[in-house]
Parts: C-alpha cells; sequence; structure tokens
C-alpha cells in the first residue's frame, strides 16, 4: 500500500482549521481506508502521532501510538477529539512530522523545552461512532494529544516555542522558511 505523503511546514492545510467528521463519514469505506492510511505512514516515518491535515485533510481526526513498537497496544484513532480538562505545565522535548525536510528519516525541527499541559482529558469520537474519554498525565501520550489536537486547529509545535532565536535557527538548519 502506498504511503501518504506527509506535508511539509509551509502547505497551507497546515496551518488551517479542520472541520468536525459527522457519523455518517465515519461508517464509510473512504474514512475507514484514510485511518489505515494513516496509520501505515505514520509507523512507516516512527512518529506516535498524525493528523489528518499533514496528509492535507482539514478534518478532525489524528491517530496516536505512544506505546510502538509494543505489538500488544491497539492505536488510539480519535475523531473530534476535545480537550474538556488540563491541570498544571511541563516542558520537554517535541518533533513533528511536518518538519523533517525531504528527509523523512532525518531528526528535523526539534525543540527540547516546548510547554504543555501537564494533565489532560480528552474526549472523542471512536471507529464505533461511540463518546469516549481518555486521560493522560506527565507522559508522552499528554503531550502527543496536545501536539495532534494543536494541528486539527492549525497550530504548530513551532507555535509553542518561546526561544524565538533558536526558533530561526532551527528553521533555516533544516531548510523552512518563517
Ligand atoms: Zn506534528
Amino acid at each position: 500500500m502506498p504511503l501518504l505523503e506527509v506535508l511539509q511546514f509551509g502547505e497551507e492545510s497546515l496551518q488551517k482549521p479542520s472541520l468536525e467528521i459527522d457519523k455518517k463519514e465515519i461508517k464509510s469505506k473512504i474514512f475507514r481506508r484514510l485511518v489505515k492510511d494513516m496509520l501505515e505512514t505514520m509507523y512507516a516515518y516512527d512518529g506516535v502521532g498524525l493528523a489528518a491535515p499533514q496528509v492535507g485533510i482539514n478534518k478532525k481526526l489524528i491517530v496516536i501510538d505512544t506505546e510502538w513498537p509494543n505489538k500488544d497496544a491497539a492505536p488510539l484513532v480519535l475523531i473530534n477529539p476535545q480537550i474538556v480538562y488540563k491541570e498544571g505545565e511541563i516542558k520537554s522535548e517535541e518533533g513533528c512530522l511536518s518538519f523533517k525536510g525531504n528527509g523523512m528519516k532525518e531528526t528535523g525541527v526539534n525543540f527540547k523545552e516546548i510547554k504543555r499541559f501537564r494533565k489532560v482529558k480528552v474526549n472523542y469520537t471512536d471507529l464505533n461512532n461511540k463518546r469516549q474519554s481518555i486521560e493522560a498525565d506527565g507522559n508522552l501520550l499528554s503531550r502527543c494529544l496536545q501536539h495532534e489536537i494543536d494541528h486539527l486547529d492549525g497550530i504548530l509545535f513551532i507555535d509553542r516555542v518561546e526561544n524565538l532565536e533558536e526558533r530561526q535557527k532551527q528553521l533555516e538548519k533544516n531548510g523552512f522558511k518563517l
């Protein structure tokens, strides 16, 4: 199966808000296929999360697998996710598949100190059209949920970098222009 193209910083869909997905669409074959393709693409590039706008589709869909390569753990597919509770603050390292440049296996743009909420609770719809809830506290999943949900609002992790000089340096080094 061909992998999806992961759009790189500068592409319009990365900075556009995404639309809600309706119940009927979730059942459709095309949607199921998109979910499958996004998961395969995420794994192929060693990502722990991928949002639909990163493959050019401005819809509220994200896939996450912070347990990878643990094959027993199922990936998360979150449709219309919404942060309904947030608490605390934590700074940690972050990267993004849309900031790799052309060599998708390279490190790409990477920042050591991106500020996120420590704990979040997210409500979302699953593939069975059921509303679900997930909580994450101080771990990679918490960070990943916030990063991917930001993508659905057209917000990128570089928007959360505080050191603008370092941001400029990193972007230039990787061939990106602000
Ligand atoms: Zn990202």
